[in-house]
Protein backbone atom coordinates (compact mmCIF):
# COMPACT_ATOMS: atom_id res chain seq x y z
CA UNK A 1 0.00 0.00 0.00
CA UNK A 2 3.25 2.21 0.15
CA UNK A 3 2.54 3.63 -3.06
CA UNK A 4 -1.21 4.81 -2.22
CA UNK A 5 0.58 7.31 -0.01
CA UNK A 6 3.01 8.77 -2.67
CA UNK A 7 2.12 12.66 -3.37
CA UNK A 8 2.46 13.77 -6.90
CA UNK A 9 5.02 16.30 -6.03
CA UNK A 10 7.22 13.38 -5.11
CA UNK A 11 7.02 11.68 -7.88
CA UNK A 12 9.16 12.30 -11.18
CA UNK A 13 7.42 13.98 -14.42
CA UNK A 14 9.18 11.02 -16.26
CA UNK A 15 8.07 8.10 -14.11
CA UNK A 16 4.45 9.71 -14.37
CA UNK A 17 4.79 9.73 -18.10
CA UNK A 18 5.81 6.31 -18.15
CA UNK A 19 3.61 4.83 -16.25
CA UNK A 20 0.90 6.69 -18.39
CA UNK A 21 1.89 5.06 -21.71
CA UNK A 22 3.07 1.53 -20.01
CA UNK A 23 -0.78 1.59 -18.30
CA UNK A 24 -2.24 2.71 -22.17
CA UNK A 25 -0.59 -0.28 -23.67
CA UNK A 26 -1.37 -2.44 -21.10
CA UNK A 27 -5.56 -1.58 -21.92
CA UNK A 28 -5.01 -2.01 -25.27
CA UNK A 29 -3.27 -5.49 -25.05
CA UNK A 30 -6.06 -6.63 -22.99
CA UNK A 31 -8.65 -5.20 -25.19
CA UNK A 32 -7.29 -6.89 -28.19
CA UNK A 33 -5.94 -10.15 -26.64
CA UNK A 34 -9.37 -10.79 -24.72
CA UNK A 35 -11.40 -8.68 -27.41
CA UNK A 36 -13.82 -6.88 -24.82
CA UNK A 37 -15.27 -4.10 -25.83
CA UNK A 38 -14.09 -0.73 -24.15
CA UNK A 39 -16.91 1.20 -24.20
CA UNK A 40 -20.84 0.76 -23.59
CA UNK A 41 -23.09 1.55 -26.73
CA UNK A 42 -25.63 2.67 -24.01
CA UNK A 43 -26.77 3.33 -20.96
CA UNK A 44 -29.83 3.54 -18.97
CA UNK A 45 -30.50 5.75 -16.43
CA UNK A 46 -33.55 6.41 -14.06
CA UNK A 47 -34.21 9.04 -12.33
CA UNK A 48 -36.02 9.48 -8.29
CA UNK A 49 -35.77 12.94 -7.08
CA UNK A 50 -37.28 11.75 -3.36
CA UNK A 51 -39.15 15.20 -3.27
CA UNK A 52 -40.96 14.19 -0.15
CA UNK A 53 -38.15 13.66 2.04
CA UNK A 54 -36.68 16.76 2.19
CA UNK A 55 -35.51 19.15 5.10
CA UNK A 56 -34.09 22.97 5.01
CA UNK A 57 -30.96 23.59 4.69
CA UNK A 58 -29.64 19.69 4.45
CA UNK A 59 -26.86 19.28 2.16
CA UNK A 60 -28.76 16.06 1.18
CA UNK A 61 -31.52 17.45 -0.58
CA UNK A 62 -33.75 17.36 -3.79
CA UNK A 63 -31.43 19.83 -5.44
CA UNK A 64 -29.22 17.70 -6.21
CA UNK A 65 -31.12 15.36 -8.36
CA UNK A 66 -32.57 18.04 -10.24
CA UNK A 67 -28.47 19.99 -10.62
CA UNK A 68 -27.94 17.00 -12.42
CA UNK A 69 -30.64 16.09 -14.69
CA UNK A 70 -30.50 19.70 -16.11
CA UNK A 71 -26.45 18.82 -16.48
CA UNK A 72 -27.44 15.77 -18.07
CA UNK A 73 -29.72 17.53 -20.33
CA UNK A 74 -27.37 20.53 -20.84
CA UNK A 75 -24.60 17.69 -22.08
CA UNK A 76 -26.72 16.75 -24.73
CA UNK A 77 -26.02 12.64 -23.98
CA UNK A 78 -29.61 12.06 -23.77
CA UNK A 79 -31.73 10.12 -26.51
CA UNK A 80 -34.43 12.28 -28.09
CA UNK A 81 -37.79 11.06 -27.47
CA UNK A 82 -36.27 7.85 -25.29
CA UNK A 83 -35.32 6.38 -28.53
CA UNK A 84 -31.74 6.33 -30.35
CA UNK A 85 -31.04 7.61 -33.49
CA UNK A 86 -28.85 8.72 -36.25
CA UNK A 87 -30.26 12.72 -35.33
CA UNK A 88 -29.85 12.32 -31.55
CA UNK A 89 -28.19 14.87 -30.44
CA UNK A 90 -25.61 13.21 -29.25
CA UNK A 91 -22.57 15.24 -29.80
CA UNK A 92 -18.04 15.28 -29.68
CA UNK A 93 -17.12 15.17 -26.44
CA UNK A 94 -13.62 16.13 -25.12
CA UNK A 95 -11.28 12.93 -25.25
CA UNK A 96 -12.87 11.23 -28.03
CA UNK A 97 -16.05 11.06 -30.35
CA UNK A 98 -19.35 9.51 -29.44
CA UNK A 99 -21.04 8.10 -32.01
CA UNK A 100 -24.83 8.64 -33.29
CA UNK A 101 -25.44 4.98 -31.95
CA UNK A 102 -24.33 5.25 -28.44
CA UNK A 103 -26.35 7.62 -25.78
CA UNK A 104 -27.71 7.78 -22.22
CA UNK A 105 -31.45 6.65 -22.18
CA UNK A 106 -33.73 8.07 -19.48
CA UNK A 107 -35.96 5.09 -18.38
CA UNK A 108 -39.33 5.93 -17.13
CA UNK A 109 -40.96 5.40 -14.02
CA UNK A 110 -42.48 2.43 -13.57
CA UNK A 111 -43.87 3.11 -10.50
CA UNK A 112 -42.47 0.01 -9.04
CA UNK A 113 -43.23 -0.26 -5.34
CA UNK A 114 -40.66 -2.64 -3.66
CA UNK A 115 -42.26 -5.46 -1.45
CA UNK A 116 -41.32 -6.11 1.97
CA UNK A 117 -39.36 -9.26 1.17
CA UNK A 118 -36.96 -6.67 -1.05
CA UNK A 119 -36.46 -4.57 1.53
CA UNK A 120 -35.75 -7.94 3.98
CA UNK A 121 -32.86 -8.86 1.73
CA UNK A 122 -30.70 -6.73 3.48
CA UNK A 123 -32.83 -5.38 6.62
CA UNK A 124 -34.13 -6.50 9.60
CA UNK A 125 -37.86 -7.09 10.51
CA UNK A 126 -37.90 -4.65 12.84
CA UNK A 127 -35.73 -2.13 11.57
CA UNK A 128 -38.18 -1.75 8.30
CA UNK A 129 -41.70 -1.73 11.41
CA UNK A 130 -39.68 1.14 12.78
CA UNK A 131 -39.32 3.05 9.90
CA UNK A 132 -42.82 2.77 8.78
CA UNK A 133 -43.74 3.46 12.40
CA UNK A 134 -41.74 6.76 12.42
CA UNK A 135 -43.12 7.99 9.02
CA UNK A 136 -46.32 7.18 10.05
CA UNK A 137 -46.38 9.63 13.39
CA UNK A 138 -44.35 12.44 12.86
CA UNK A 139 -45.74 15.58 11.43
CA UNK A 140 -42.26 17.43 9.94
CA UNK A 141 -38.90 16.61 8.65
CA UNK A 142 -36.93 14.88 12.34
CA UNK A 143 -33.69 14.41 12.49
CA UNK A 144 -33.02 10.65 14.24
CA UNK A 145 -29.09 10.80 14.37
CA UNK A 146 -26.51 13.63 14.18
CA UNK A 147 -27.52 13.94 10.06
CA UNK A 148 -30.08 11.59 9.11
CA UNK A 149 -33.71 13.10 9.08
CA UNK A 150 -37.14 11.76 8.18
CA UNK A 151 -39.71 13.52 6.88
CA UNK A 152 -43.11 12.69 6.40
CA UNK A 153 -43.19 11.52 2.93
CA UNK A 154 -39.89 9.66 3.27
CA UNK A 155 -40.65 5.90 3.25
CA UNK A 156 -42.39 6.49 -0.29
CA UNK A 157 -39.41 8.50 -1.47
CA UNK A 158 -36.73 5.78 -0.71
CA UNK A 159 -39.43 3.04 -2.07
CA UNK A 160 -39.74 4.91 -5.22
CA UNK A 161 -35.76 5.37 -5.71
CA UNK A 162 -35.10 1.73 -4.62
CA UNK A 163 -38.19 0.74 -6.65
CA UNK A 164 -36.00 2.92 -9.73
CA UNK A 165 -33.48 0.88 -9.09
CA UNK A 166 -34.22 -2.52 -9.11
CA UNK A 167 -36.31 -1.86 -12.27
CA UNK A 168 -33.07 -0.68 -13.84
CA UNK A 169 -30.93 -3.80 -12.51
CA UNK A 170 -33.35 -6.17 -14.53
CA UNK A 171 -32.95 -3.51 -17.68
CA UNK A 172 -29.29 -3.92 -17.08
CA UNK A 173 -29.79 -7.86 -16.77
CA UNK A 174 -31.82 -8.88 -18.85
CA UNK A 175 -32.17 -12.63 -19.20
CA UNK A 176 -34.81 -15.49 -18.16
CA UNK A 177 -33.33 -16.07 -15.25
CA UNK A 178 -35.24 -12.70 -14.27
CA UNK A 179 -38.55 -13.84 -12.97
CA UNK A 180 -38.98 -10.55 -11.45
CA UNK A 181 -40.19 -9.26 -8.24
CA UNK A 182 -42.23 -12.36 -7.53
CA UNK A 183 -39.42 -14.66 -6.83
CA UNK A 184 -38.50 -12.64 -3.79
CA UNK A 185 -42.26 -12.10 -2.31
CA UNK A 186 -42.71 -15.29 -2.87
CA UNK A 187 -39.61 -16.83 -1.20
CA UNK A 188 -40.80 -15.02 2.05
CA UNK A 189 -44.04 -15.62 1.67
CA UNK A 190 -42.87 -19.31 1.67
CA UNK A 191 -40.70 -18.70 4.73
CA UNK A 192 -37.58 -18.99 3.20
CA UNK A 193 -34.72 -17.40 4.49
CA UNK A 194 -33.43 -14.66 2.86
CA UNK A 195 -30.73 -12.81 2.29
CA UNK A 196 -29.14 -15.73 -0.03
CA UNK A 197 -25.64 -16.14 1.26
CA UNK A 198 -23.01 -17.45 -0.57
CA UNK A 199 -24.22 -21.17 0.40
CA UNK A 200 -27.66 -20.60 0.27
CA UNK A 201 -28.54 -18.79 -3.06
CA UNK A 202 -29.25 -21.80 -5.18
CA UNK A 203 -31.71 -23.21 -1.95
CA UNK A 204 -33.62 -19.58 -1.56
CA UNK A 205 -34.24 -19.63 -5.30
CA UNK A 206 -37.84 -20.37 -5.47
CA UNK A 207 -38.39 -22.44 -8.99
CA UNK A 208 -42.31 -22.62 -10.44
CA UNK A 209 -43.97 -25.12 -7.69
CA UNK A 210 -44.07 -28.24 -10.48
CA UNK A 211 -39.93 -27.86 -11.08
CA UNK A 212 -37.11 -28.43 -8.50
CA UNK A 213 -34.17 -26.66 -8.40
CA UNK A 214 -32.16 -28.99 -10.21
CA UNK A 215 -34.48 -28.81 -13.39
CA UNK A 216 -34.26 -24.82 -13.15
CA UNK A 217 -30.43 -25.28 -12.55
CA UNK A 218 -30.40 -27.56 -15.76
CA UNK A 219 -32.70 -25.06 -17.94
CA UNK A 220 -30.01 -22.18 -17.09
CA UNK A 221 -27.65 -23.84 -17.96
CA UNK A 222 -29.15 -24.85 -21.43
CA UNK A 223 -30.40 -21.22 -22.04
CA UNK A 224 -27.09 -19.63 -21.24
CA UNK A 225 -24.80 -21.94 -23.74
CA UNK A 226 -27.14 -21.11 -26.26
CA UNK A 227 -26.78 -17.75 -25.45
CA UNK A 228 -22.95 -17.74 -25.49
CA UNK A 229 -23.04 -19.94 -29.13
CA UNK A 230 -26.00 -17.16 -30.69
CA UNK A 231 -24.78 -13.93 -29.24
CA UNK A 232 -21.11 -14.40 -28.49
CA UNK A 233 -20.71 -10.45 -28.64
CA UNK A 234 -23.83 -9.47 -26.53
CA UNK A 235 -23.16 -6.48 -24.54
CA UNK A 236 -25.29 -5.44 -21.53
CA UNK A 237 -25.72 -1.75 -21.82
CA UNK A 238 -24.69 0.17 -18.73
CA UNK A 239 -27.03 1.64 -15.65
CA UNK A 240 -27.27 4.12 -13.41
CA UNK A 241 -29.70 5.07 -10.55
CA UNK A 242 -29.91 8.76 -9.93
CA UNK A 243 -31.70 8.41 -6.53
CA UNK A 244 -31.32 9.60 -3.59
CA UNK A 245 -30.38 9.71 0.07
CA UNK A 246 -27.45 7.70 -0.40
CA UNK A 247 -27.23 4.72 1.75
CA UNK A 248 -24.19 2.77 1.82
CA UNK A 249 -23.59 3.88 5.51
CA UNK A 250 -27.30 1.87 6.49
CA UNK A 251 -27.11 -1.03 8.61
CA UNK A 252 -29.16 -3.87 8.59
CA UNK A 253 -31.11 -2.51 11.59
CA UNK A 254 -30.26 1.02 12.08
CA UNK A 255 -30.21 4.12 9.44
CA UNK A 256 -27.13 6.07 8.59
CA UNK A 257 -25.23 8.61 7.40
CA UNK A 258 -28.47 10.54 5.64
CA UNK A 259 -29.73 7.03 4.41
CA UNK A 260 -32.69 5.21 5.55
CA UNK A 261 -31.95 2.07 3.37
CA UNK A 262 -28.96 0.62 2.22
CA UNK A 263 -30.20 0.60 -1.67
CA UNK A 264 -26.84 -1.16 -3.37
CA UNK A 265 -26.65 -3.82 -0.52
CA UNK A 266 -30.29 -4.95 -1.66
CA UNK A 267 -29.37 -4.53 -5.15
CA UNK A 268 -26.22 -6.86 -4.81
CA UNK A 269 -28.93 -9.46 -2.72
CA UNK A 270 -31.44 -9.16 -5.20
CA UNK A 271 -28.83 -9.27 -8.50
CA UNK A 272 -28.08 -13.05 -6.70
CA UNK A 273 -31.40 -13.95 -5.93
CA UNK A 274 -33.38 -12.84 -8.80
CA UNK A 275 -30.96 -12.96 -11.37
CA UNK A 276 -28.68 -15.26 -10.40
CA UNK A 277 -25.64 -13.85 -10.14
CA UNK A 278 -23.86 -15.32 -7.73
CA UNK A 279 -20.31 -13.23 -7.33
CA UNK A 280 -21.18 -9.56 -7.01
CA UNK A 281 -18.03 -7.00 -6.33
CA UNK A 282 -18.81 -3.67 -5.36
CA UNK A 283 -16.98 -0.98 -6.11
CA UNK A 284 -17.34 2.35 -3.38
CA UNK A 285 -15.80 5.55 -4.47
CA UNK A 286 -17.71 8.15 -1.87
CA UNK A 287 -15.33 9.83 0.16
CA UNK A 288 -16.57 8.46 3.54
CA UNK A 289 -16.39 4.61 3.79
CA UNK A 290 -19.10 2.16 2.96
CA UNK A 291 -19.72 1.19 6.22
CA UNK A 292 -22.69 -0.13 6.32
CA UNK A 293 -22.37 -2.35 3.20
CA UNK A 294 -18.75 -3.45 4.37
CA UNK A 295 -21.03 -4.97 7.65
CA UNK A 296 -23.89 -6.73 5.43
CA UNK A 297 -20.90 -8.67 3.94
CA UNK A 298 -18.28 -8.78 5.59
CA UNK A 299 -18.91 -12.43 6.17
CA UNK A 300 -19.86 -13.00 2.86
CA UNK A 301 -16.95 -14.70 0.45
CA UNK A 302 -19.75 -13.90 -2.85
CA UNK A 303 -19.83 -10.21 -2.36
CA UNK A 304 -16.39 -8.45 -2.40
CA UNK A 305 -16.43 -5.04 -1.43
CA UNK A 306 -14.00 -2.26 -2.47
CA UNK A 307 -13.85 1.10 -0.42
CA UNK A 308 -11.78 4.08 -1.14
CA UNK A 309 -12.33 6.90 1.16
CA UNK A 310 -10.75 9.36 3.05
CA UNK A 311 -8.57 8.59 5.90
CA UNK A 312 -9.88 9.55 9.30
CA UNK A 313 -13.17 11.13 8.01
CA UNK A 314 -16.64 9.97 9.50
CA UNK A 315 -17.65 7.27 9.74
CA UNK A 316 -14.39 6.53 11.53
CA UNK A 317 -14.09 3.24 9.85
CA UNK A 318 -12.66 1.12 6.98
CA UNK A 319 -9.32 0.38 8.04
CA UNK A 320 -6.52 -1.38 5.67
CA UNK A 321 -7.06 -4.15 8.52
CA UNK A 322 -10.64 -4.68 7.86
CA UNK A 323 -10.53 -7.37 5.56
CA UNK A 324 -13.76 -9.58 5.96
CA UNK A 325 -13.79 -12.42 8.72
CA UNK A 326 -15.48 -16.02 8.20
CA UNK A 327 -16.00 -17.19 4.93
CA UNK A 328 -15.78 -13.24 3.65
CA UNK A 329 -11.99 -13.52 4.92
CA UNK A 330 -10.29 -11.65 1.89
CA UNK A 331 -13.42 -10.48 -0.13
CA UNK A 332 -13.76 -7.06 2.01
CA UNK A 333 -10.74 -4.31 0.89
CA UNK A 334 -10.66 -1.19 2.27
CA UNK A 335 -8.00 1.52 0.91
CA UNK A 336 -8.04 4.69 3.53
CA UNK A 337 -6.67 7.60 1.53
CA UNK A 338 -5.06 11.07 2.84
CA UNK A 339 -6.39 13.78 2.26
CA UNK A 340 -5.73 15.39 -0.56
CA UNK A 341 -4.55 12.51 -3.08
CA UNK A 342 -6.30 13.17 -6.15
CA UNK A 343 -5.71 11.14 -9.14
CA UNK A 344 -2.54 9.78 -8.78
CA UNK A 345 -3.73 7.77 -5.49
CA UNK A 346 -6.61 6.40 -7.44
CA UNK A 347 -4.60 5.80 -10.37
CA UNK A 348 -2.51 3.40 -8.40
CA UNK A 349 -5.80 1.85 -6.85
CA UNK A 350 -7.41 0.87 -10.18
CA UNK A 351 -3.99 0.04 -11.22
CA UNK A 352 -2.76 -2.37 -8.19
CA UNK A 353 -5.84 -3.20 -5.89
CA UNK A 354 -8.96 -2.88 -8.30
CA UNK A 355 -7.65 -4.72 -11.17
CA UNK A 356 -6.02 -7.69 -10.21
CA UNK A 357 -8.58 -8.01 -7.01
CA UNK A 358 -11.09 -8.44 -10.17
CA UNK A 359 -9.37 -10.73 -11.84
CA UNK A 360 -9.12 -12.98 -8.93
CA UNK A 361 -12.71 -12.70 -8.10
CA UNK A 362 -14.22 -13.05 -11.36
CA UNK A 363 -17.25 -11.02 -10.52
CA UNK A 364 -20.51 -11.73 -12.46
CA UNK A 365 -22.13 -8.46 -11.68
CA UNK A 366 -19.79 -4.55 -10.77
CA UNK A 367 -21.99 -2.45 -8.99
CA UNK A 368 -20.61 1.28 -7.96
CA UNK A 369 -21.22 3.52 -5.02
CA UNK A 370 -20.54 6.58 -6.69
CA UNK A 371 -20.30 9.10 -4.55
CA UNK A 372 -18.91 12.31 -5.81
CA UNK A 373 -17.94 13.95 -2.55
CA UNK A 374 -14.56 12.96 -2.98
CA UNK A 375 -14.67 15.84 -5.39
CA UNK A 376 -11.93 18.74 -4.90
CA UNK A 377 -14.74 21.75 -4.64
CA UNK A 378 -17.03 19.38 -1.93
CA UNK A 379 -17.28 20.66 1.15
CA UNK A 380 -17.68 17.70 3.23
CA UNK A 381 -14.08 16.55 2.56
CA UNK A 382 -11.05 16.90 0.47
CA UNK A 383 -9.98 14.34 -1.60
CA UNK A 384 -9.15 16.51 -4.79
CA UNK A 385 -10.30 14.55 -7.30
CA UNK A 386 -11.13 16.53 -10.22
CA UNK A 387 -14.57 16.41 -12.75
CA UNK A 388 -12.19 14.32 -15.40
CA UNK A 389 -11.05 11.70 -12.68
CA UNK A 390 -14.72 10.48 -12.89
CA UNK A 391 -14.64 10.32 -16.34
CA UNK A 392 -11.52 7.68 -16.45
CA UNK A 393 -12.56 5.97 -13.55
CA UNK A 394 -15.88 4.97 -15.01
CA UNK A 395 -14.10 4.30 -18.53
CA UNK A 396 -11.64 1.72 -16.63
CA UNK A 397 -14.69 0.41 -14.57
CA UNK A 398 -16.42 -0.01 -18.13
CA UNK A 399 -13.21 -1.84 -19.09
CA UNK A 400 -13.47 -4.33 -15.88
CA UNK A 401 -17.30 -5.15 -16.64
CA UNK A 402 -16.77 -5.83 -19.96
CA UNK A 403 -13.69 -8.03 -19.29
CA UNK A 404 -15.00 -10.15 -16.52
CA UNK A 405 -18.79 -9.89 -17.15
CA UNK A 406 -20.17 -8.88 -20.33
CA UNK A 407 -20.81 -5.51 -18.95
CA UNK A 408 -22.99 -5.65 -16.35
CA UNK A 409 -22.10 -2.05 -14.72
CA UNK A 410 -24.90 -0.04 -12.57
CA UNK A 411 -23.80 2.57 -10.61
CA UNK A 412 -26.10 4.33 -7.91
CA UNK A 413 -25.58 7.39 -6.36
CA UNK A 414 -24.11 8.01 -2.98
CA UNK A 415 -22.91 11.61 -2.08
CA UNK A 416 -21.77 14.51 -4.01
CA UNK A 417 -23.00 17.82 -1.91
CA UNK A 418 -21.06 20.68 -4.34
CA UNK A 419 -23.87 20.82 -6.72
CA UNK A 420 -22.41 22.21 -10.27
CA UNK A 421 -19.10 19.62 -9.41
CA UNK A 422 -21.94 16.84 -8.71
CA UNK A 423 -23.37 17.57 -11.72
CA UNK A 424 -20.92 17.52 -13.67
CA UNK A 425 -18.66 14.90 -12.43
CA UNK A 426 -22.05 12.41 -13.04
CA UNK A 427 -21.60 13.46 -16.62
CA UNK A 428 -18.34 13.15 -16.83
CA UNK A 429 -18.87 9.56 -15.48
CA UNK A 430 -21.40 8.72 -17.77
CA UNK A 431 -19.35 10.40 -20.70
CA UNK A 432 -16.05 8.30 -19.33
CA UNK A 433 -19.02 4.85 -19.84
CA UNK A 434 -19.45 5.95 -23.20
CA UNK A 435 -16.22 7.34 -24.92
CA UNK A 436 -13.59 4.76 -26.15
CA UNK A 437 -11.03 6.47 -25.59
CA UNK A 438 -11.17 8.13 -22.38
CA UNK A 439 -8.60 8.47 -20.14
ZN1 LIG B 1 -20.05 10.47 1.30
Amino acid sequence: MEILHTSASTVPRWHLMTCAYERMQRRQTIAKADKVPNKFNKVYCVIQYGRNHNKLSHPECVERIQTIERALTDSRLLCDGGQCSSSSRNVEAPGGDISSATAVQLLSPSGRVPSAAELGLVHSTAYISKMFEISNTIQEPTLIDDSTYISPGSIQSVLEGLGAALDLADKIMGSPTCTGNQDVATSVTMGKNLPCSQSSVENTFVPHPRESNSTTTAMLSSYNNWHAGHYPNYEHPAGFAIIRPPGHHVLPNRPMGFGLINTISILARYCQCVHKRQRILIFDFDVHHGNGTMEIFYEDADVMYISTHQEGLWPYTGKVSNVGQGKGLGTTINIPLPGGSGDMAMRAVFDQVLGPAAEAFQPEVILVSAGYDSHKLDPLACMNLKTSSFGWMSHELSLLAHKHCEGRLIFILEGGYHLPSLADSVVASLKGLLHDSKC
